[in-house]
C-alpha cells in the first residue's frame, strides 16, 4: 500500500500544460484565461457626471443655500452619449445625465434634487458642491496599459465585465478536456433498461459525468465493455481519442478483472496502487498510448470519492487553474466517529455553519462503499489522517473539504 499523497504527487506530475483555444466573451465565464489582459484606454475614457444634476463652477454657488438660492443660465441639455457643445463660464450651467462628459469649465455637478427651475429657463441652486463633487474623473477606475488580469485568472462575471469594457468579443482561454468514461462490468445495463434479476444499472457513468461537468471538463459517456479482454481492449481503444480516459471497475483482484491488463498492452507507464485510504483503495493509472487513463474502482461511492481526490485536481490543473483544491474548512464533530490507524478516511459529511464563521459536522450515516445515499447527502468530505487513531469524540475539530 502506498500513502495517499505519494499516490496524488505521482497523478499530478502527470497532467500536460494547458493547451489553449479562442472562445466568444459570452462563453468565458468560469474559464481559464490564457493571455494576459491590460487596459487599452483609461477608464472612464473622460470626466463625467455620477448624477443626473447641474455640470457648474462650485465656486458660483458655494453659499447657495434653499432660502439663498443661487440662479444660474442654463446652456443646454446633454444626455448620455452626447458631447457637450459650449464651455461654463461664471453663472452658467450645463444640465447633465449620469455618464455624460463634463463641460469644459465647469468642476462639479448639483444633484437635480438640489435644484428648482428658475425665471426665463434658469435654474436655481439650493446648495453648494465642493470642486470634483459628483464627477467622475478619467482613468480613475483603470489607467491605460494597466495589468489587469495575469494568464492563469478563472473568468468570474466582474472579469467579463471588465473585458467587455475594453472591447473584447473573443479571447484566449485554455482548453477544457474532453474526458471519456467507460464501464466495465457483466452485470451492468444501461439507465433506460430494465435491469432484470442479475443486473444492476450503471451508476458510474453518469454519476462520473456529472463530476467531469461540475468540475468544467467534458464528458464522454462510452458506454459499459464487458468482462472479457477483447471488450475491454476495443472500449480503451475507443477511449484514447480523449484527452483524458476514466475506466470503471474491472481494476481489483477479481477473476474477470481485465483493465489492468489491458491499460499495460496498450502502452505504458501504468501504475497500479492500493493507495492507504478509505472508500477507494485500488487505483491504476498511466498514460496509455499517451492518454493519461485513471482505472477507478466500481463501487460507485469508491468511484466518486477517487474522482474527488485524484482526478478533480488532475483536470482543474489540467485546464490551467491555479487554485485546484476546495475549499476546506475546519468543523467540530457533533457525533462520536470511529477511526483506525493505517489509512486516510473520507467521510461523507453534512456540514453546518453557524453564520459565524464557526463549522460543526456529522457523518451522513453508513459510510460502506456501497452506501450510494452517502455521497448523495455529502455536502463535504472529512479527511482523516492515516495517523489518527480514533474513536474521535463530538467537539473534535477535523478538516472538511466543501463539495459545493
Ligand atoms: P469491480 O471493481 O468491477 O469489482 O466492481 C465492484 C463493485 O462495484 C461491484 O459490486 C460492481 O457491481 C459495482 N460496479 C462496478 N461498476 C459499476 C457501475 N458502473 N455502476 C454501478 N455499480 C458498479
Ligand atoms: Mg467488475
Amino acid at each position: 500500500m502506498i500513502p495517499f499523497e505519494e499516490a496524488l504527487a505521482h497523478v499530478m506530475k502527470h497532467v500536460p500544460s494547458p493547451r489553449h483555444e479562442q472562445v466568444p466573451l459570452e462563453e468565458a465565464v468560469g474559464r481559464v484565461l490564457a493571455e494576459e489582459i491590460r487596459a487599452p484606454r483609461d477608464l472612464p475614457p473622460w470626466n463625467n457626471s455620477a448624477m443626473d444634476g447641474f455640470a457648474v463652477r462650485a465656486a458660483d454657488v458655494t453659499a447657495a443655500t434653499p432660502a439663498n438660492p443661487f440662479r444660474l443660465v442654463v446652456l443646454e441639455t446633454v444626455a448620455a452619449g452626447a458631447m457637450p457643445s459650449c464651455r461654463v463660464e461664471t453663472g452658467e450651467a450645463i444640465r447633465i445625465m449620469t455618464g455624460a462628459p463634463m463641460p469644459e469649465g465647469a468642476d462639479a455637478v448639483v444633484i437635480v434634487e438640489e435644484t428648482e427651475p428658475g425665471p426665463d429657463g434658469d435654474i436655481l441652486i439650493h446648495s453648494g458642491v465642493a470642486p470634483g463633487e459628483n464627477v467622475r474623473l478619467k482613468g480613475e477606475d483603470v489607467t491605460e496599459g494597466q495589468l489587469m488580469m495575469p494568464p492563469g485568472t478563472l473568468l468570474r462575471p466582474g472579469h467579463i465585465g471588465m473585458l467587455a469594457s475594453f472591447g473584447r468579443s473573443q479571447l484566449r482561454v485554455t482548453r477544457r478536456p474532453v474526458v471519456g468514461i467507460l464501464s466495465t462490468g457483466d452485470e451492468l445495463v444501461e439507465v433506460d433498461q430494465a435491469p432484470g434479476p442479475d443486473k444492476i444499472i450503471n451508476v458510474n457513468s453518469h454519476a462520473l459525468a456529472a463530476q467531469v461537468k461540475e468540475s468544467g471538463a467534458i464528458p464522454v459517456r462510452l458506454g459499459i465493455a464487458k468482462d472479457t479482454r477483447e471488450a475491454t481492449r476495443e472500449g480503451i481503444r475507443e477511449g484514447l481519442n480523449c484527452d483524458i480516459l476514466l475506466i470503471s471497475g474491472g481494476v481489483s483482484m477479481g477473476d474477470f478483472d481485465y483493465v489492468r491488463e489491458i491499460m499495460s498492452e496498450l502502452g505504458g507507464g501504468l501504475t497500479f496502487w492500493k493507495v492507504r485510504m478509505k472508500p477507494a483503495r485500488p487505483l491504476a493509472f498511466g498514460p496509455v498510448s499517451g492518454v493519461p487513463t485513471f482505472g477507478l474502482p466500481g463501487n460507485p461511492v469508491s468511484s466518486m470519492v477517487s474522482f474527488e481526490v485524484f482526478v478533480r485536481p488532475f483536470i482543474k490543473k489540467w485546464m490551467g487553474h491555479t487554485h485546484i483544491e476546495r475549499p476546506v474548512v475546519q468543523a467540530a464533530l457533533t457525533e462520536k466517529v470511529s477511526k483506525k490507524p493505517g489509512r486516510r478516511f473520507f467521510l461523507r459529511a453534512l456540514v453546518e455553519n453557524d453564520g459565524n464563521g464557526s463549522y460543526t459536522c456529522r457523518t451522513t450515516g453508513d459510510q460502506g462503499s456501497g452506501v450510494l445515499t452517502s455521497m448523495m447527502l455529502a455536502e463535504g468530505l472529512m479527511e482523516l489522517s492515516e495517523e489518527l487513531d480514533g474513536p474521535l469524540q463530538p467537539g473534535t475539530r477535523v478538516p472538511v473539504r466543501l463539495l459545493a
